[in-house]
Parts: C-alpha cells; structure tokens; sequence
C-alpha cells in the first residue's frame, strides 16, 4: 500500500464531535474544514469546491489512488445536491451508483452534480453497475453514462454476482469491447454471496480490475476469507469492502453492543467508526464505500477516516467477541451452504439482505424494492418451504423459517 497521504489530523475533541454524539456542532463541522456558513448559502449550481484531504489508498494494478472512504449512491442523490459537494470538499473522491438504486435516479443525481459542477468530474472516481439480469449491457450502459452525464466511468462492475462462473469469456470480452470504446476504465464486480469463492476466482481469472464485497469485523477474521483477500492482492485486484458495519436481519441493540458502544467511547470513537478503522487498519483493503446519505454521517465518517488512532488488539478482541456473540442476528452471505440443502432455488442471504435494510439500515423502501427484484414465485412460497436443513447447515444458526415468514409479512 502507498503511504496515506495529506493526512488531516484532528483533535480527539473534535473526533468525537464529528461523529455526531449530542449532534453535529459548528466546532465539529469546522474541525472537518467545512465553513458551515458559507457552506449552506453556496448555490449547488456554483463552482465545485477544490477536493480536500483525505487518505487516499492503490486500487490493485490499476494503479490509481482512490479515497479511502466512497460514497455509496443508494440514496436519493438528486435531492441531495449539498451533500455530494461537501463529499466532495471533504475529499470523497470515489463515488458509487448504479442502474438499480432507484431505478436510475442515483445516477440521475450524479448526473446533475457534474452537469452543475464540470470541474467535479475530473476529480472523482466514478463508479456504476448493472445487475446480469436485465439483458444488453451496452445499451444499459450507454444509458447509464446518459444519466451520469458523462462519457466514460472509471469502473464498471457487473453488480451483486454469486459466483465466478458467471464471469464469462463472454463478459470478458464485452469487458475488453467496452475499454475499447472508452466507455469504461476498468472492470469488475461486486458480490455480497459467497464473496471468497467469488474472490479467489477473481484472482485466478486476471482480467478483474476490481472487486467490491462485503468485508467486515464478523467476516474478516476467517481463513478462508483471509486467504480470498491475500489472493486478490497477490493478483493486483483492487479491493473495495461494503456492508462495514456488519449488520444484519435481526437488529442486535443488546447489552453485548451498548458494552462495546460504551468501550470505544472512552477512547474517542463510536462503535460505528470503530467498526470502519478496523477494515481500514488491513491495508490490503482500498476503500469502504459506505451509504451516507446525511451530513451527520458524511462527517462521522470523514472524521474517522481521517483520525490515524489505531485500534488496540484490546480492540479488535472486544470486536470479534461481539462477533461471535451476535452471530445469530447475521447473514454472512454463504449462499452455497444453505442452498445446497434447500434443494429449491431461494436466494435465502438476498431476502436476509432485504430485512438488513429494513431493521439495520432504517430504509423500508430499499428494503421492499430488493424483496421485489426476487422472482416472483420465489416470493410466493417463501413461507412454504422446510428450511429445517438449512437452519441445521448455516454456520450463523440463523433462524431461517422465522425471518423467511417476517419478510414475507413485511416487505410482500
Ligand atoms: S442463511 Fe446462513 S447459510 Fe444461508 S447465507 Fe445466511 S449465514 Fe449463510
């Protein structure tokens, strides 16, 4: 990893302020260079502000540097002007999108930001994707980069697959057809199921750019996955981690969580940031992209990001306890294992993922469209089936039947 550079140190006073305890003050917001005055009356239709610093990490063999924090677009970015220009003068130089998140209205919303601001183009990582589902990924992506406003991204990758196979010579050669064009920089994907296997493939194929899974304190420990990530390095793919904060279908605010919640505000962190410095502590990972789709954990996550505090083993110890503790309110994406004893084709970690935004992430309509992308006789008899097999396999001994009937409740 290249050295983080232009490091911006804070004070551990004005850390904790930024992380948004008892609200976003003025002496946070300044501690994170925003002049929060002049800030709210700018016109989102003036001139970009100049990106400010922020760590900036390698992205495998592509050799460019990317800001160690990305700004995930599952938000309404349109709506949102604001606070794409503050990411930006913040230094969230990479931003993230795709056709799915909201139909298109999230690129629709950066589209407007570099229409408006035709300097910010230039200094942002742009990244966008396309589920396989749907067809015709050239006519999807030239209509992405319409909505994007602009004719190339940085990366494209091929969104949520659930194993390599699905990398095709003939995705590898629309793949060379699109860098050819100028449409796209560089190539990849992105996988919440089964990511190990998905990054082991990744690093033998050697035509992957990039790849974005999820990777956090529950997932980062296991050999396997240690083994998928050293892979990936060794091979120059670049690795973005998403879902940082390890949350699942079943809320976990126990007594375990405020103890560790209580732990790192001692030291200065919230549990939450705490959760992303010990991703960033591996250097082997380039970037979190993170859905911040508020002021108040923009700056909580820059302010992280900035703060060079390690964590002490004491630390991660107490993470990985938390870990093991919770495991239950957990999916971690091995679809394999509880699909080979199903028997029957039902994404068991996509529905999982659909409660996940619904409970975690406090996002009732994300969480319904998701539901909704399932095929539609899988949806029906979601309550019918004998997961007795599955709930017998899943390595977090999730209560499979019972969350299958709440979503079907919930989200149908
Ligand atoms: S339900 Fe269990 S086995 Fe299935 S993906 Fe989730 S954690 Fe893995």
């Amino acid at each position: 990893m290249k050295k983080d550079t232009n490091r911006t140190e804070l004070t551990r006073r004005s850390f904790i302020k930024a992380a948004g305890l008892g609200g976003l003050g003025g002496a946070a917001m300044a501690a994170l260079g925003a002049p929060v005055a002049a800030l709210a009356a700018q016109d989102p239709a003036g001139a970009a502000p100049k990106a400010a610093s922020i760590p900036r990490r390698s992205l495998g063999k592509t050799g460019v540097e990317v800001s160690a924090l990305s700004l995930g677009g599952m938000f309404d970015t349109i709506n949102n002007q604001l606070l794409l220009k503050q990411a930006l003068a913040w230094g969230v130089t990479y931003w993230d999108t795709a056709e799915a998140y909201g139909n298109g209205l999230s690129e629709e919303g950066y589209g407007r930001f570099f229409s408006r601001n035709p300097d910010a183009r230039k200094q942002i990582f742009l990244v966008t994707k396309l589920t396989p589902k749907g067809g015709n990924f050239t006519e999807r992506l030239d209509k992405a980069l319409q909505r994007l406003q602009t004719p190339q991204v940085d990366l494209f990758f091929i969104h949520g697959i659930s194993g390599i196979e699905e990398m095709t010579p003939a995705v590898k050669d629309w793949a060379a057809e699109m860098k050819k064009a100028g449409k796209i920089k560089f190539f990849g994907f992105s996988t919440h199921s089964n990511m190990e296997d998905c990054l082991l493939g990744a690093a033998k194929l050697g035509w992957i750019d990039a790849a974005m899974f999820s990777y956090n304190f529950r997932l980062m420990g296991t050999p396997k996955m240690r083994e998928a990530v050293d892979a990936c390095v060794k091979s120059g793919v670049g690795l973005v981690a998403m879902k940082s904060q390890g949350g699942g279908p079943v809320k976990t605010d126990s007594e375990a969580e405020l103890t560790m919640a209580g732990r790192f505000l001692e030291k200065g962190f919230t549990d939450k940031q705490a959760k992303m410095k010990a991703i960033w502590e591996n250097p082997k990972i380039a970037s979190i992209c993170s859905q911040m789709h508020n002021l108040t954990i923009l700056s909580a996550n820059v302010a992280a990001a900035r703060d060079m505090t390690a964590l002490a083993a004491g630390d991660i110890d107490a993470l990985t306890q938390f870990a093991r503790e919770s495991c239950q309110g957990y999916c971690a994406g091995c679809a394999s294992i509880c699909g080979a004893v199903l028997g029957e084709n039902v994404p068991v970690n996509e529905v999982m993922r659909s409660l996940m935004y619904l409970r975690e992430y406090g996002e009732p309509e994300l969480a319904r469209q998701t539901f909704a992308a399932l095929p539609e006789d899988v949806r029906e008899r979601l309550t019918a089936i004998d997961y007795s097999k599955a709930e017998a396999a899943c390595p977090q001994k999730l209560a499979i039947a019972g969350l299958m009937r709440q979503a079907s409740e919930l989200l149908a």
